[in-house]
């Protein structure tokens, strides 16, 4: 028997309408790329949207096209996110991080036919406007005073698209599953591949990830996106935050240390997102000033694994860690390291083991790990596999890449994340590796991620990386990279013999190279393949 209810399409729009009227005075709040900070509402943004909206489609936008943009965090690139999906275009987000070839690849492939760029970024497009479509419209995220002199065609300014503009919209109605944004994978290896979000998959989302992380996502909570809304959505920031009314204090162009002290001290913000590494910087921060930022409470990290280290700090600091993971595929959120009423009377060194897991998965993501035969391993927090996902969040293919689905859909329609992991009987989540950063040394499996938490936890290490070499005896070693602190005279032989202390014998590099910094990866991870290039791999 079919219910009664009423079908209403899931829009990206209505998030926005809703925050406009249920929370109208919650804020935006940006560093601009022009100087200064500027401050706005839901309520206002709402109207400046539903401007932009009608002028995308004087330029002739229509449902389905592609509008690319590249940008920083900013109020301008966030109400580009609502106009584009609403009218039914497609946002298409590009990583500035990306090279030069992988950014012509990426727009060619997506057909964009429209680039909404920051200033910032306008000469990266100049260098390769003769390698894409010469008819591209370019809208330049600025206003009168500030647009530059440009060697790009068809150049339209975004404050005088809007001013030309009434905020009159119906917004149309589409079927939920029509494509909203889409955002390509960094593509560490081959061609970046494209996830095509939809409007229903955004709201699910948003939904999932409104509940999932209830400390922050509430009204008057002031959440800082690090993670940038030029890859997966900002994590979904931008959608969930207008539907609990919770205020976004976006960085801008500025995310070291200092400045996102700054910002996060004059701003009272309460929980902050981003990568490993983005935290590096503000710890250190923290220690030459001697405190935290006013008001700060919870910091949200993922995109690669948290240092045990880093998550002690933090925690000694009475800032709360909450460790996820997920994937550009997965929209992203996967699994969230809340602890539950029950872990509260654990000792702080077992909420701290706990904490470094991945967490538990969120709803609707379902997960399932397999052997090398297929077969699922048991829930032990031992046994280890590739890791599977399924759910309404994930994508079912590539953007037109169908040899990139094949390799990655198994034959139930489960998608394969490359990720080594386990689960225990609790759900927690433990990501060994990226299986192709495991190393296999004498048959036998590490797990840099292993090797890295513990040499963090060195006085000497500020950063560090463990990747494979090739060896004629055991096939593979382990090779320790490490950053040391400022003002430390780094001692191999010290390191190695604390990893002895707490590793197997197999498991310790042999050795220890000192490096100024780590190379990152366009999303702000420490780029292996870089190192593995440097220090000889073959893949
Ligand atoms: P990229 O384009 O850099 O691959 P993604 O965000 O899609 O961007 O990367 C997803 C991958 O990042 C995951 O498959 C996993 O290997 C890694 N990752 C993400 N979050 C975590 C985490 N919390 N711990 C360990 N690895 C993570």
């Amino acid at each position: 028997m079919k219910g009664m209810m009423m079908h209403r399409p899931l829009r990206i729009a209505d998030i926005l309408t809703f925050g406009e009227e249920a929370h109208r005075d919650a804020e935006i709040i940006s560093v601009t790329v022009e100087g200064g900070i500027h401050r706005t509402t839901y309520g206002k943004t709402a109207v400046r949207v539903r401007k932009m909206a009608n002028a995308l489609q004087n330029l002739g936008v229509k449902l389905g096209d592609r509008i690319a943009t590249l940008a920083w965090n900013g109020y301008r690139h966030f109400e580009l996110y609502y106009a584009i999906s609403g009218i039914g275009a497609v946002c298409h987000t590009i990583n500035p991080r990306l090279s030069a070839e992988q950014m012509v690849y990426i727009i060619n492939h997506a057909e964009d036919s429209v680039i909404c760029v920051d200033l910032t970024f306008v000469p990266i497009l100049e260098s390769l406007k003769d390698q894409i479509p010469a008819e591209m419209k370019f809208i330049i995220m600025t206003d009168q005073d500030h647009m530059p002199d440009t060697s790009l065609k068809h150049v339209l300014c975004y404050e005088e698209l809007l001013k030309a503009c009434d905020s009159n919209i119906e917004w149309p109605e589409f079927p939920e599953e029509t494509a909203s944004s889409l955002c390509y994978t960094s593509g560490t290896t081959g061609n970046p591949k494209g996830s095509l979000y939809t409007h229903r998959s955004t709201v699910l989302h948003s939904l999932t990830a409104g509940i999932s992380f209830p400390e922050t996502m509430r009204a008057g909570v002031r959440i800082l996106p690090v993670v940038p809304l030029f890859h997966v959505n900002a994590w979904g920031l931008a959608y969930v935050a207008p539907l609990v009314g919770a205020s976004i204090i976006f960085p801008g162009p500025h995310l070291d240390g200092k400045s996102i002290f700054d910002l996060m001290d004059s701003e009272n913000v309460f929980s902050a997102w981003g990568v490993p590494t983005v935290w590096l910087g503000l710890l250190g921060e923290i220690n030459n000033r001697g405190r935290i930022p006013k008001g700060f409470g919870e910091v949200i990290i993922g995109g690669s694994a948290v240092p045990r280290s880093m998550v002690e700090s933090f925690e000694n600091l009475d800032v709360s860690v909450c460790h996820a993971w997920g994937m550009t595929e997965m929209s992203p959120i996967g699994t969230n390291g809340r602890l539950s009423p029950i872990h509260a009377r654990l000792p702080m060194s077992e909420k701290i083991d706990l904490k470094v897991k991945q967490g538990r998965r969120v709803y609707g993501v379902e997960l399932k790990i397999v052997d090398d035969s297929g077969n699922r391993v048991p829930h032990d927090g031992v046994s280890n596999g590739e890791l599977y996902v399924r759910g309404n969040m994930i994508i079912s293919d590539y953007y037109n890449n169908p040899e990139a689905t094949s390799a990655a859909m198994d034959s139930e329609g489960w998608f394969g994340t490359g990720d080594v992991a386990t689960l225990d009987s609790n759900g927690f989540l433990t990501i060994t590796d990226r299986a192709k950063d495991l190393i296999k040394s004498g048959g036998e499996w590490i797990s840099s991620i292993d090797v890295e938490n513990m040499a963090m936890s060195h006085e000497h290490v500020s950063n560090c990386a463990v990747i494979a070499i090739p060896d004629p005896k055991w096939d593979e070693r382990p090779l320790l990279i490490v950053v040391p602190k400022p003002e430390q005279e780094p001692d191999p032989k010290s390191i190695l013999a604390h990893l002895a202390k707490n590793l197997a014998k197999w498991q310790v590099p042999d050795d220890v190279v000192f490096v100024e910094s780590l190379p990152l990866t366009a999303t702000g991870k420490v780029s292996k393949l870089t190192l593995r290039k440097e220090y000889g791999e073959t893949n």
